[in-house]
């Protein structure tokens, strides 16, 4: 960017006019100090002017409301790698603390929270602050989180700098989320709308009325059914497992997160085993159950929760008794290439974490637009997404943010919701005895006992609201038509949640850049033979 300002002889301290840098979470904060250190030592600007540049210059998006999640390095690593880059560094902090001690006269508890360095043990730089106080706007990447961030994590900051506060929703490409992972589906849209939905998402909403139209509806039935064969084809390509296509596809594919719950859909799927166990002859909606995910490698309980998934699984799925109707997929390997086929073919999205973790969310949003319909808590994105396709079209359960905060405030202990309740009891028992495990009752003993004595993600509080929305899930299923009208509704409202909209909005409010007209030339018009 410098080299660019000395070609087109622009002066350096006109660096913010010409350049907008976005920390896209914390891992590139230090660059921060880093074009301080431009500024001042080689391009020779006083210190105020450098620091005025390099405020203009910035702007912060924060990811994520899990504070152990928040990048903190040793001083004494960091200064020996970047020794410059801490010198700079304890010079912005002390300047910062110098106007904070003035905004808060007397409040030594809050300077010490706000400094740049953390003093309360072994040292450390905090990256996000660096990235708060070298910023000229903060966001967060949906309504709860942006308001969860002013109230909780960077309330400090927020009560020092209101003004720099803002929310930039998130948003997916339908490029690639509709067009060319779902090509039959945009096909469908594009015959009835036109094409102009692609550029335009909003436009989804001329879909509206095709929702009570029959042969439509059945056009939609139909290529939900392909989709859903193409992926029973993959799937026994990876897995060997054969899964009907008849059967409702009820996904959870993300990063494995206890906060994600995926150790709650388990619980689901051993309570409807332990239904058919206890009465073979039980009707029951047959479902397939599709995982995908990685574990951070040092994440043990992630690592042993995609162990249970996958031990539960082998049991069911060789279970005679079971007749094919339940089904457990974990598929291998989840990453955006495997996931264009895994969002076109479900039925069902599962948005399962606990309210108040998840920042936003982007799978709830590409589920939506190939109309899945969500089950969900009211957390991150999910919140907005309900908001878009109604009420009626969401399968809302669970805690709020609010009363896990109140829950946990008073004293939250999962044993009173195990011992009230026979269904959890059955689940949790069934998983202790070792029926998962050939009989081993130590393999998921980490887990097991992490849920019944602390359970920090509320899984036992959300169980029984998870497992009766459930229900309302298969009924639902039951009617086609219904399901069909409710499917075509969240693809028609999901216009709110393209990226190009999120885009347009960092650049009006953050970047301060308009659009740029591009006249389109013919060669001839160009000069070019
Ligand atoms: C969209 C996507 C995610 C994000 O999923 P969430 O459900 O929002 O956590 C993660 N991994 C891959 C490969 C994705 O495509």
């Amino acid at each position: 960017m410098l080299r660019i300002l000395r070609i087109q002889r622009l002066p350096v301290d006109q660096f913010h006019v010409k350049f907008a840098v976005q920390l896209n979470d914390t891992h590139p904060s230090i660059a921060i100090a880093e074009l301080m250190r431009l500024l001042v030592d080689e391009a020779l600007l006083p210190w105020a002017e450098a620091w005025q540049v390099t405020c203009q210059t910035f702007a912060y998006t924060n990811h994520t409301l899990l504070p152990e999640a928040l990048e903190r390095w040793p001083l004494e690593v960091f200064g020996r790698v970047l020794p410059r880059h801490l010198q700079i560094i304890q010079e912005i902090n002390a300047q910062f603390l110098e106007e904070a001690r003035i905004h808060f006269l007397g409040d030594e508890a809050r300077i010490a929270r706000l400094s740049l360095i953390d003093e309360s043990g072994e040292r450390y730089v905090r990256m996000a602050h660096l990235a708060c106080v070298g910023s000229h706007a903060i966001n967060g990447v949906a309504e709860l989180h942006s308001e969860l961030l002013k109230r909780d994590v960077l309330k400090d900051f927020y009560e020092l700098w209101p003004q720099k506060f803002s929310n930039k929703t998130n948003g997916v490409t339908p490029r690639r989320w509709m067009v060319l992972s779902n090509p039959k589906l945009a096909d469908l849209i594009s015959e009835h709308i036109g094409a102009d939905w692609i550029k335009d998402l909003a436009q989804l909403r001329t879909l509206e009325p095709l929702a009570d139209n029959p042969e439509f509806r059945a056009r939609w039935r139909e290529i939900k059914q392909h989709n859903k064969q193409e992926f029973a084809a993959l799937a026994l390509r990876r897995t060997g497992l054969v899964i009907d296509h008849k059967s409702i596809f009820d996904v959870l594919v993300k990063r494995i997160h206890e906060y994600k719950r995926q150790h709650l859909k388990v619980l689901h799927i051993v309570s409807l085993y332990h239904a058919v166990k206890s009465n073979p002859a039980i009707e029951m909606l047959p479902r397939t159950f599709i995982f995908g995910g990685k574990a951070a490698p040092g994440y043990h309980l992630a690592k042993l929760m995609i162990k249970l998934i996958t031990a539960v699984g082998e049991v069911i799925n060789r279970d005679p008794d079971v007749r094919d109707r339940l089904k457990v997929v974990f598929l291998p390997n989840f990453n955006v290439t495997n996931g264009q086929r895994v969002y076109p073919a479900a039925d069902l999205s599962e948005q399962i974490s606990t309210a108040g973790k998840e920042a936003s969310g982007t799978g709830n949003m590409k589920f939506s637009m190939n109309g899945a319909l969500t089950i969900g808590t009211l957390d991150g994105a999910n919140i907005e997404i309900r908001e878009e396709v109604g009420a009626d079209n969401f399968f809302l359960f669970g805690l709020s943010a609010p009363e896990v905060f109140a829950l946990k405030t008073q004293g939250y202990r999962p044993m009173d919701y195990y011992n009230a309740n026979q269904g959890l009891r059955d689940v949790i028992d069934l998983i202790r005895s070792g029926s998962f495990s050939r009989g081993d009752t130590e393999l998921f003993r980490p887990l097991i006992d992490g849920l019944l004595n602390q359970d920090p993600y509320l899984v036992l509080a959300d169980f029984q609201s998870y497992i009766e929305c459930q229900a309302k899930v298969a009924e639902t299923y039951a009617s086609p038509e219904r399901w069909t009208r409710m499917s075509i509704l969240n693809t028609a409202r999901s216009g709110k949640f393209s990226s190009d909209r999120t885009i347009r909005e960092y650049c009006a409010d953050i970047w301060r850049v308009k659009p740029v007209p591009i006249q389109l030339l013919t060669h001839a018009e160009a000069g070019i033979a």
